[in-house]
């Protein structure tokens, strides 16, 4: 490679040690430069945002990396928590009419999303498998809609939902979770464009070392998803981002991780309260009550025995 070119903004797409794919935007086209950092960075992760310099041939070098707005995180095989992605706007989850989502699965995935900040928005797919009147599911859904929730109802075989999809995608980065099966894949597959597919194949068959297929990646939406001139939207996706959630939490946060049980914590008679059956427990008030629902209190309870037992 020759003279280093001008400081331009990118983002990295994908990382393979310190060898990197860096996405610029030029114009109304994306491109993948294959980067190397620089010596005193390390680090880097899916989705950071970076300043790079071209060299005379597509390759390039990366010289700085921009604040994170926010960092997902995955253990490694020691167990400690490392970012495999970051900027990423929202997080998916995707809950199916088969297989049926136990409520408790849904409020880990809830919780281990508002761990990190980063705003869940839940999506039911195969809702083409919804019997008429809705069922059971749905209106357990809605209770997640009633606690603030964006909750969408989608398609991956109709078309049904997929406009409001695109809509939620648009201008965000997003990354799609959720159990096997229920349809995480065929929804990808329908979002993005041929061309973006194409990109991420081109790029694994030059990818080296055997460890890639956890890595995860950058796709870019289509135009469309651009609003307002607006960045368009992207996903980032990887099987390690597939499971998220699915991992240890942490039991200090998992009462936090319950948004409507926010207003009551610290309020308990004692200050060492385990919300159980202590007299002047707030939480236990609240259920009595009506304002948090037993439900989500009995689901708790059980992710939190899960813990004590882990
Ligand atoms: P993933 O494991 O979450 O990636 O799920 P897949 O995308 O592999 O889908 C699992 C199965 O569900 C496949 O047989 C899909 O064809 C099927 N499937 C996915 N989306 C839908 C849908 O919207 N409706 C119906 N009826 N089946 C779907
Ligand atoms: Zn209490």
């Amino acid at each position: 490679a020759g003279e280093y070119g001008t400081e331009r903004p990118g983002r990295v797409a994908a990382h393979f040690g310190r060898s990197l794919e860096v996405e610029s935007v030029e114009g109304d086209q994306i491109r993948l430069h294959r980067c190397h950092l620089r010596a005193t960075l390390e680090g880097l992760v899916t989705g950071d945002q970076v300043i790079w310099r071209q060299a005379n041939d597509d390759s390039g070098v990366v010289v700085a990396r921009g604040e994170r707005h926010s960092v997902l995180e995955r253990p490694d095989v020691h167990g400690q928590m490392r970012p495999v992605a970051a900027n990423i706007d929202q997080i998916l989850i995707v809950v199916a009419v088969e297989p049926e989502p136990h409520p408790n699965l849904i409020d880990r995935y809830l919780v281990a999303a508002e761990s990190t900040g980063i705003p869940p928005v839940l999506v039911l797919n195969k809702s083409d498998l919804l019997p008429e009147e809705g069922g059971e599911l749905r209106a357990m859904l809605t209770r997640y809609g009633e606690l603030g929730y964006p909750l969408i109802e989608a398609s991956a075989r109709g078309e049904q939902g997929l406009e409001t999809l695109w809509t939620q995608l648009a201008g965000r980065t997003s990354v799609f979770v959720g159990q096997s099966g229920v349809g995480k894949s065929s929804l990808i597959d329908r979002l993005l464009p041929d061309e973006t597919l194409r990109i991420g194949a081109l790029s694994t068959d030059t990818r080296k070392g055997k460890h890639t297929t956890t890595t995860a990646r950058l796709y870019p939406l289509p135009l469309e998803t651009a609003v307002d001139g607006e960045r368009r939207g992207d996903l980032i996706d990887s099987p390690g981002i597939r499971e998220f959630g699915l991992w240890h939490l942490d039991e200090r946060e998992l009462a936090e991780g319950f948004i409507e049980f926010r207003p009551y914590l610290g309020r308990c008679r004692f200050r060492d309260c385990r919300h159980r059956q202590e007299p002047g427990c707030a939480l236990l008030d609240a259920v009595e009550r009506g304002e948090i629902h037993s439900q989500r209190f009995a689901s708790f309870q059980r992710i939190r025995d899960d813990i004590a037992a882990s």
